[in-house]
């Protein structure tokens, strides 16, 4: 029979790494429900090392799962950074209470104030360029409403379940991916709405089998509303890249999306420019959307200008055909080159 005493009791035998004692003495454990054979626990830690919260859960999990007649094991850890408390400021302020994925170890969101700008084309070609510099990459899209990556990455491919209940993500181009948009039927979107889309987007992260990944990158959905808040403030991520395209009304909606990750006090790690210019057949630019909009704007936020991507029919056909334009050898297209540099620089900055 499997009660809340037993689960405790098994969790005893779980050190936290480098002591003798124990979670449950350390009052880690902060809450067990069971459902029938299923178990849900939750484990809370201060810590700045991202080690210690994997070896819990692996040590946690690996316990749960020798228990006899034990169902669904879940096993979530809620990390606390210590600095917390003294980073202060408004309105979920601080980084209390995110906790990050277990195996990833780096998150990067990308988002826009607006939609249409190009940020699902930014977000996958920087997958793809991360994996073709040899890292693992994962892609998750975070838009129940308007998904776009299965398209950009040429799969229509469902995932399917692993024995633990978590989706196992599908592969393509060196990308492991998964989409919210897996949660909605197709002919049913609109319902789920509002608080219950906030939750399942809470839960969705850690419900997928990502497995060891050196980069996650979260296309946000366009906008800066409940979800996209929800999202930035449940997970600890390391940064957030703006996408933007040149024009007033494109940055207005920027500065609205800079808001937004500065709130929930996570950094923005640079501005790309999108659609920055078009060079016709003779090699001449012509500025469609203003000239050098994303550099002011880095300026003004002091932040970096990561890239300038210019807008060509290529790149579009790439995206319908399901072949990001990173994939193209960089010394033959300056798009896929514009991508290389900016995962490089990327990397570059999250890793000091
Ligand atoms: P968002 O995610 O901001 O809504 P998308 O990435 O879906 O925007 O881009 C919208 C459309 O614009 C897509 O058809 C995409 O292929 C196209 N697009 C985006 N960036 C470029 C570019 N640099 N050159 C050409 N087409 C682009």
């Amino acid at each position: 029979m499997i009660t809340e005493e037993s689960i405790k009791e098994a969790l005893t035998q779980v050190k936290y790494p480098g002591f003798s004692r124990d979670i449950v003495a350390f009052g880690l454990l902060k809450e067990v429900k069971i459902d029938g054979a299923d178990v849900e626990v939750v484990i809370a830690i201060q810590t700045r090392d991202s080690k210690i919260p994997e070896q819990i859960f692996k040590d946690s999990q690996d316990i749960l799962n020798k228990i006899e007649g034990i169902g669904v094991t879940r096993v979530n850890i809620d990390v606390k950074n210590p600095d917390a408390g003294v980073q202060g400021g408004g309105e979920g302020g601080t980084s209390a209470g995110k906790s990050s994925i277990p195996g990833v170890k780096k998150v990067i969101a990308v988002g826009s104030g607006k939609g249409g700008v190009g940020k699902s084309t930014v977000s996958s070609n920087l997958a793809v360029a991360l994996a073709k510099q040899g890292y693992k990459v994962g892609l998750c899209d975070c838009d129940l409403y308007g998904p776009s990556t299965g398209q950009m990455f040429g799969t229509e491919q469902q995932p399917m379940a692993n024995e633990k209940d978590e989706i196992i993500p599908i592969q393509a181009h060196g990308v492991k991916l998964m989409s919210m948009s897996f949660l909605v039927d197709d002919s049913s979107p609109v319902i789920v709405r509002g608080p219950l889309a906030t939750r399942y987007t809470q839960q969705f992260l850690r419900q997928v089998e990502w497995g060891q990944l050196d980069y996650l990158i979260l296309d946000l959905p366009p906008g800066t509303g409940d979800i996209q808040l929800t999202i930035v403030q449940s997970l600890a991520l390391d940064g957030a890249v703006i996408v933007t395209t040149p024009q007033e009304v494109a940055l207005i909606d920027a500065r609205k999306a800079v808001t937004m990750f500065a709130k929930v006090n996570v950094e923005i790690l640079g501005v790309v420019e999108n659609m920055s210019w078009f060079e016709c057949a003779h090699g001449e630019k012509y500025h469609i959307f203003g000239d050098g909009g994303g550099v002011r704007e880095a300026e003004r936020m002091k932040v970096p200008l990561l890239a300038q991507v210019p807008i060509d029919v290529h790149t579009r056909e790439c995206a319908d055909a399901g072949q990001p334009i990173a994939l193209l050898d960089g010394a033959k297209s300056t798009t896929s080159a514009a991508f290389g540099e900016l995962a490089g620089k990327l990397v570059e900055i999250v890793s000091k």
